[in-house]
């Protein structure tokens, strides 16, 4: 699944990305298409060594 991260004003896969995925909120895609997804922040910080 991906989020959009406010960090980064882009989207992440989540399954590549260490982050908080923000349940309430959305950033809905303004290219026509509709698509919502999570908003997000990644935090490279956290990713394991
Ligand atoms: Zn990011």
């Amino acid at each position: 699944m991906y989020y959009y991260c406010i960090v980064c004003q882009g989207l992440h896969d989540e399954r590549y990305t260490a982050g908080k995925i923000f349940k309430k909120g959305y950033f809905i895609d303004d290219t026509g298409t509709g698509i919502k997804f999570h908003l997000g922040m990644c935090d490279p910080v956290a990713w394991p060594r």
